[in-house]
């Protein structure tokens, strides 16, 4: 889809997606903060698993608990990010810009 630059009516215009990139990257973040606490439940709950396999399984279910709970923390929270940072694109910062005069523009898409 081509969206015309308002001021010079140049189809030569692109997206920033500051907002979807600077969203994505703090998510992750969060998301990976978050799954440090995911990581340490996760630990525990492997450790206490592992339990039954003896002091091995303890260590192995607790490495396992801790690594799964931090991609999937940071994962979600790189898309939660996204998708936040998208919306903010939309309609807080001047999303497009024309390649042909330099001007910044919005476009609300219905
Ligand atoms: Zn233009």
């Amino acid at each position: 889809m081509k969206i015309e630059c308002p001021r010079c009516q140049s189809d030569l215009t692109d997206t920033k997606n500051y907002g979807k990139k600077t969203g994505g990257a703090v998510g992750t973040v969060a998301g990976a903060a978050a799954g440090v606490a995911g990581a340490l439940t996760g630990a525990e709950i492997g450790a206490t698993v592992g339990i039954i396999a003896g002091p091995l399984g303890i260590a192995i279910g607790g490495i396992t608990g801790a690594i799964l709970g931090g991609l999937l923390g940071g994962a979600a929270g790189c898309a939660t990010g996204s998708a936040v940072g998208e919306v903010i694109d939309e309609n807080v910062l001047d999303n497009h810009y024309c390649r042909t005069c330099g001007h910044s523009f919005s476009h609300k898409s219905s």
